[in-house]
């Protein structure tokens, strides 16, 4: 409906923003149909442990048409292409749900006056795409500017203290394993630091799936 308005005035983007094809997709009106078939899993992808981090799981590399999708959900707070999103790496992730085995799988929040701005969280957006249950664990604290303008260690004095659980779920971390969801990988600090603390409060193991890797 919003995209019908947007196109009568003039305003939305009729073209694909990455092939320059028409656009059908009344709902987006971003990414054309084929652009966004084609966002695939990569292999190989390199792991590098992240401490505190049982185990995780990315679905690409951070380039082409899959930054493209990003990037236009964070920057230009495209919601409909966040459930689409979460549609594409649903089946990616569910492989790794029955590897990982979660008791609770919940995303890196955003701080409110950020979700206040772009009127959602992407992370909670993506994951109702993929269908999966998921709760809302945590909240941040602390609102920085985007943590990538930083070297890695004042990433790391940056994101401590950042989050914490929401007090009504406290009692839930204790022997659960927690599945932590983020749109983009970078040094792995931000899932580092979320990790050790829910570990710290009584967490059995937590794992990371991440939509795309930078680098
Ligand atoms: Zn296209």
């Amino acid at each position: 409906m919003l995209g019908r308005i947007l196109s009568l005035s003039g305003l939305s983007e009729d073209r694909c923003s990455v092939c320059g094809l028409g656009i059908s997709d009344e709902e987006q009106g971003y990414l054309c149909d084929s652009c966004l078939a084609d966002i695939r899993p990569s292999h190989p992808i390199d792991y590098e442990r992240i401490e505190w981090v049982s185990s995780y799981r990315i679905f690409g590399k951070y380039e082409g048409v899959l930054a493209e999708v990003i990037r236009l959900i964070k920057f230009r707070s495209v919601k409909p292409l966040a459930r689409r999103l979460g549609e594409i790496v649903k089946e990616h992730l569910e492989e790794f749900l029955e590897e990982a085995r979660p008791d609770i799988i919940t995303w890196v929040p955003l701080h409110p006056l950020r979700l206040w701005n772009r009127g959602f969280d992407h992370n909670q957006e993506i994951l109702k795409g993929t269908g999966v249950r998921a709760e809302s664990l945590l909240v941040r604290v602390r609102y920085s500017k985007p943590l990538a303008s930083f070297g890695r260690e004042e990433r790391m004095r940056r994101v401590r203290n950042a989050f914490r659980v929401r007090k009504e779920m406290i009692d839930e971390v204790e022997g659960r394993r927690i599945l932590l969801f983020d749109d983009v990988l970078t040094t792995g600090s931000t899932a580092s630091t979320i990790s050790e603390h829910l570990l710290s409060i009584g967490a059995e193991e937590v794992f990371l799936y991440c939509v795309a890797k930078e680098g």
